[in-house]
């Protein structure tokens, strides 16, 4: 038997399995070929089976949260997708606790704090992943980041192995972490917030996301920022000084709004997103001699090949 059989025979009463799902519409950029397999995790239990499956029969394997950060090749992805979202996040507040299940949307965490009366998750709330795949690349925003409010995480490496990290030992740093550099998938997040006033945390909260709604183009499908920021400069405003915004490759394009995000206007391809990564990248470092590098995580249809 290969691995699809095995995983059929075997797992099919134990797992949630589905074959052949196209990846577009699991990523906020609505592009993406089809997941060979998409496994969606229920349970912590779920993903060590999965990850000591994988290692068992040595599948590919990729984990997917919100899909907010991500470009995934036209081609789809080899082996399994395993998908910590929707079907695991629960989310328990316990005094100025926090706990939330990786699948949990930071939105719904920061949610979950205001209703509570706690402080410090505001700047997250606009931010469109889930709390796992927002710890691992310390996601921030406004002047606030994961790493001011994370106190414990748990997660599992690539093996199944059990692991919690706590404090320093989750080295965080700008849009990095160690749970990022060694591949930890993260299956529970700790937080520590302070009590607030909830009126002012929600007001808070209502005008960040005016001005997410201001100056994003949220209208359209991206990823977000298209590259991490070049230290002593803003990759958006580099990239207007180009000349680039509105720039267009396919179905992709350089936002009139915020030149610092590639949308997707209809039908852009990972290709069509890929050229123009390439080509701004070119302008920006003849013109300014700033290298860009990219924000988003890039899925290829065989990392091995
Ligand atoms: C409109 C828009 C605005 C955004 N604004 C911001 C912003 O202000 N600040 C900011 O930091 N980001 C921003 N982002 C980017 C994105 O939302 C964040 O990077 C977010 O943290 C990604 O989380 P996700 O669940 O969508 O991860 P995905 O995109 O699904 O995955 C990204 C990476 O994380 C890994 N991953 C996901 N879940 C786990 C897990 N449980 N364990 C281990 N690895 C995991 C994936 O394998 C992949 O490598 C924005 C995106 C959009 C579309």
């Amino acid at each position: 038997m290969n691995w699809k059989e095995t995983l059929q025979h075997e797992y099919a009463d134990k797992l949630r399995l589905e074959w052949n799902v196209p990846l577009a519409k699991y990523t906020t950029f609505h592009i993406g070929g089809l997941a060979e397999c998409l496994i969606s995790a229920r349970s912590s239990k779920e993903v060590q089976l999965v990850l000591q499956f994988c290692h068992k029969y040595q599948v590919e394997l990729h984990i997917l949260g919100n899909g907010s950060n991500l470009l995934v090749d036209d081609r789809g992805i080899r082996g399994i997708v395993l998908y910590i979202g929707r079907r695991m996040q629960e989310i328990t507040v316990n005094g100025t606790q926090i706990v939330a299940d990786a699948g949990a949307r930071m939105a719904l965490v920061a949610r979950a704090a205001a209703e509570a009366g706690l402080t410090g998750l505001e700047f997250s709330f606009g931010i469109p992943g889930t709390i796992g795949g927002g710890v691992i690349m310390n996601a921030g925003a406004y002047g606030g980041e994961l790493s001011q409010v994370v106190t414990k995480v748990e997660a599992f490496d690539a093996e199944g192995n059990f692991h919690v990290l706590e404090g320093d030992a989750l080295c965080f740093g700008y849009r990095k972490s160690t749970l990022k550099t060694h591949g930890y998938i993260v299956t529970k997040v700790y937080l520590e917030c302070k009590p607030g006033d909830k009126e002012a945390i929600q007001q808070l909260m209502a005008d960040l996301g005016a001005q997410r709604r201001g100056k994003q183009p949220l209208e359209y499908p991206s990823a977000g920022s298209t590259f991490k920021r070049p230290e002593g400069y803003f990759a958006g405003q580099l990239i207007d000084q180009a000349g680039l915004k509105g720039y267009t490759v396919g179905g992709a394009q350089v936002s009139e709004k915020h030149a610092g995000f590639i949308i997707n206007k209809g039908g852009a391809t990972s290709r069509d997103v890929r050229t123009l990564i390439g080509y701004i990248k070119t302008a920006v470092s003849e013109k300014f001699g700033v290298e860009l590098e990219p924000e988003y995580v890039i899925w290829d249809y065989d990392s091995r090949a």
